[in-house]
């Protein structure tokens, strides 16, 4: 998927939006107002907004990069296959997306330094944007909990929060909160008449 040529000159890189994918892209499934990825094949769904707004995001310019911890692989609670199946089926649904990150870091020893690619560290965004030659600086980060926010402030990308009202509280604050993938996309294309979405830096 990459370029020719892509990312030799500062010129030729693009901006991109770096997406979360379980409660950005997918459904998560919420319990106790706390959300977990989809088991499943079967229960890895798409939002019905998310294929309209990727295309729009794709034509304006920005490269698609979804960047997803999936700690329950390293914990040994779901499958490597199970979540490469769904990122098979995912580039099949949403053809822009040009490159998946991934990791499988469980996360939980604290002892030890932090995984540099497990989110909120920046480090699969850094990986792809040095793969595609990306501008981070003209790219995005959307996602739905307060480890990507951290993620796309770290890699010094502006932060789109989808609220679901979790039961979680935000490390900072994201440049922009909206309801909906759309809404994010709407943001993102600086497109006006989302009169709903407000802007949060600084409030929080
Ligand atoms: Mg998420």
């Amino acid at each position: 998927m990459n370029q020719p040529g892509a990312g030799t000159t500062p010129v030729g890189r693009r901006p991109a939006v770096f997406l979360d994918r379980d409660g950005t892209l997918n459904r998560q499934l919420i319990r106790e107002g706390r959300p977990y990825p989809p088991a499943t094949l079967e229960e890895f769904i798409l939002f019905p907004d998310v294929i309209e707004a990727c295309a729009r995001l794709s034509a304006a310019g920005f490269a698609l990069v979804v960047a997803t911890n999936q700690p329950d692989v390293g914990r040994g609670t779901q499958s490597r296959s199970v979540v490469e199946a769904m990122h098979a089926r995912l580039r099949t649904w949403v053809p822009q997306i040009e490159r998946v990150e991934v990791c499988y870091a469980a996360g939980r020893d604290h002892s030890a330094p932090p995984d540099p690619r497990r989110k909120p560290e920046p480090g699969m965004l850094l990986d792809a944007s040095a793969a595609l030659g990306l501008d981070l600086a003209c790219s995005w980060m959307v996602g739905d909990r307060w480890r990507d926010i951290d993620c796309g402030r770290r890699a010094g990308v502006r932060t789109v929060l989808i609220d679901f009202g979790y039961a979680e509280e935000l490390r900072a604050p994201p440049d922009f909160t909206v309801k909906s993938f759309a809404e994010a996309a709407a943001v993102i294309l600086g497109e006006k008449g989302v009169a709903h979405l407000r802007k949060d830096r600084g409030s929080r």
